[in-house]
């Protein structure tokens, strides 16, 4: 399975998943239908599944557009947002298996940017040495996402889960915020060493118009304050010790910067 990464609208990206021995592909938040129809046709493929990981308009605009063009297509999404995803047909909770081109992957209900949020996890399989995460809005590569319906606690506890994967594990974000997440990091946890190499890197990349995605769960877990709720120098920085405080604060922070 290839993944290919489609940038769309200011900053989002939509991941195609390619299979070149069947020629059928799955896209992770279809944005806008042209980059996925454009992909599909230069390897002339037919597209079998949506992806969905939350119901805002930059993850699911193209939804229905696709279905029209391929009817036979499956579109995955939450059981909580069964009523804002356009065009679902099959709706997902934590634990589910859904799979793509004999590719498995798990489902991590991820609620906190929104009350339905999910994420996608191939493990490592076939000559796939790492495992894949589609994670929409909920980590991004230094940051996470706002806080739209959920609490700093529900999403402390989503970031958990994601923080256990291997550290090899790839983190396909839907945005390109890396850079300004990085900057605010850099306010609260301006001592991390690996966080100011990342930052060397990720500007460097920015200026020659590269993406800094996908990133790795070991690179968030070593420098995004959103991964590091319980580590000293942060929590210091911050006044407290209290995990869900850190966080609670750090988001708080990040709203303002
Ligand atoms: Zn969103
Ligand atoms: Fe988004």
């Amino acid at each position: 399975m290839d993944i290919l990464r489609l940038p769309a609208l200011d900053d989002n990206y939509i991941f195609l998943l390619f299979d070149p021995e069947s020629r059928t592909a799955a896209v992770v938040d279809p944005a806008v239908p042209e980059p996925v129809l454009d992909a599909l046709a230069e390897r002339n493929a037919t597209l079998v599944t949506i992806f969905n990981t939350h119901h805002h308009g930059d993850h699911v605009g193209a939804n229905l557009k696709l279905r029209e063009k391929y009817p036979g297509l499956e579109i995955y999404a939450s059981d909580v947002d069964r009523d804002r995803i356009p065009g679902q047909t099959v709706q997902l909770q934590e634990g589910d298996r859904v799979t793509f081109a004999g590719n498995e992957a798990q489902v991590f209900f991820v609620p906190g940017h929104t009350r339905g949020h999910i994420a996608y996890y191939f493990p490592p399989y076939g000559d796939r040495a790492t495992g894949d995460l589609f994670c929409g809005d909920t980590l991004f590569a230094g940051g996470c996402g706002r806080l739209f319906e959920g609490t700093p606690a529900q999403m402390l506890d989503s970031l958990s889960k994601l923080r256990s994967l291997p550290n090899e594990t790839r983190v396909w974000c839907a945005h390109e915020y890396t850079e300004s997440n990085l900057r605010f990091a850099l306010t609260v946890d301006g001592k991390n060493r690996d966080l100011g190499d990342r930052m060397v890197t990720v500007r460097g990349m920015r200026s020659r118009g590269e993406a800094t995605i996908p990133s790795t769960i070991g690179l968030e877990k070593r420098t995004n304050p959103f991964m590091r709720w319980d580590d000293p120098a942060i929590q210091a920085v911050l006044e407290t010790s209290d995990p869900v405080r850190t966080f609670t604060k750090l988001r708080g922070r990040k709203d303002l910067f």
